[in-house]
């Protein structure tokens, strides 16, 4: 006789999760491995949080994540932002952002967010703004290809399927319908979602958002992503080019804008800020993320990486000035290099650095 296997029946789990927690709540800390990959683990805390300095520390084995060698495993994870926990709605449970520090208080080696805070911090008069359009692809978990595709071949070729509507354009919704809302109820600062050119590739916009905020909510949107798609039995990829072919490749279109350049009279701004980048073009991709290469063709509305450029409304550019903003005469920039699996700290970093200069001293 086999037993009933209702481990997948998440209707029984609805029993539980609005049980009364007795004053108690649940804080899911959260950090970033070696590998740009999510971690998390949840700990019991006796009152509701409403600031983040009432957070403890905690401590995991970085052994097990790539983070620390076996003999000095200890990693710290220092609270650095709290947001509503949708997978554990009610009863003040909260997803916790955290910095990985090294036992002796410094930045663990894999945690970029500690150089850029600085860096936002110095150049916070500035109220430099980001929005980022994260692409990505969904898998099937167990052979690793294209989810919905058919096994060993391909669907029809691309055309119909950006911001495609109805059967056979459109694959897994659901899982994108049920991010979007896991997002606004995190009070992630999510600004649309749309089907991309490949079919069962999606994008959603984070931003704009303010300096560190970047970061921070774009690795908890990734969170959430993770999170909705594991409970749909789903894989999400970052990879920029998860296909070898004439299949689009997955980036992070990053948008940038200065105080300066959102008022009339922005577009000198927006322009003396190309400038500066164009001078540190190769600086800029060395982060701008692992395979990039595969991507940065010049095809499939890229630039190619090997070169600068830029242009009003002009998609095979390293920097687009939107048409609106051309129009306008003031606004924002998007520089379309940063592949879809950079770490926004990185990204938001050196961007800060090169519009508003390094840190002095
Ligand atoms: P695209 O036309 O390139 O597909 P999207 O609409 O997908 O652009 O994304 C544009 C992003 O730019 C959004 O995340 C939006 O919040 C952000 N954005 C809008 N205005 C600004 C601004 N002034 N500064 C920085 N980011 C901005
Ligand atoms: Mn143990
Ligand atoms: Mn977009
Ligand atoms: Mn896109
Ligand atoms: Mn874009």
């Amino acid at each position: 006789m086999s037993l009933p296997l209702n481990v997948e029946n998440t209707a029984l789990l609805n029993k539980y999760i609005n049980l009364p927690q007795n004053g108690s709540i649940i804080a899911e800390y959260i950090w970033i491995d070696a590998f740009g990959a999510m971690r998390s683990k949840a700990r019991t805390l006796n009152k509701k949080i409403t600031s983040v300095d009432q957070l403890p520390q905690w401590n995991f084995d970085g052994s097990s994540t790539g983070q620390a060698p076996g003999d000095n495993s200890d990693v710290l994870l220092q609270p650095v932002a709290f947001y509503p926990d949708p997978f554990r709605p009610g009863s003040d449970n909260i997803l916790v952002l955290t910095e990985c520090l090294n036992n002796d208080g410094t930045p663990n080696k894999f945690n970029h967010r500690n150089a850029a805070a600085k860096l936002m911090k110095a150049h916070a008069g500035q109220e430099v703004w980001f929005g980022l359009e994260q692409e990505y692809t969904l898998l099937d978990p167990v052979d690793g290809y294209i989810y919905g595709w058919p096994k060993g071949a391909f669907p029809a070729p691309q055309g119909p399927y950006y911001c495609g509507v109805g059967a056979g354009k459109v694959y897994a919704r659901n899982i994108i319908e049920a991010h979007y809302k896991a997002c606004l109820y995190a009070g992630i600062t999510i600004s649309g979602i749309n089907a991309e050119v490949m079919p069962s590739q999606w994008e959603f916009q984070v931003g704009p958002c303010e300096g560190i905020k970047m970061g921070d909510e774009l690795w908890m949107a990734r969170y959430l992503l993770d999170r909705v798609a594991e409970e749909f039995g789903i894989q999400v990829s970052y990879h920029p080019k998860p296909l070898k072919g004439d299949w689009n490749g997955a980036g992070c279109h990053t948008n940038v804008s200065t105080k300066d350049m959102r008022v009339p009279g922005g577009m000198q701004h927006i322009e003396s800020a190309i400038e500066k980048l164009a001078k540190r073009h190769d600086a800029h991709i060395k982060l701008y993320g692992k395979d990039n290469e595969q991507r940065l063709t010049g095809r499939h509305e890229t630039a190619d990486m090997h070169t600068f450029s830029s242009g009003v409304a002009n998609r095979g550019c390293s920097i687009r000035i939107p048409r609106s903003v051309g129009i306008e005469g003031y606004g924002y920039f998007e520089d379309r290099r940063p592949a879809s699996n950079i770490d926004p700290y990185l990204v938001t970093g050196i961007m800060t650095e090169t519009i508003c200069g390094a840190i002095e001293g």
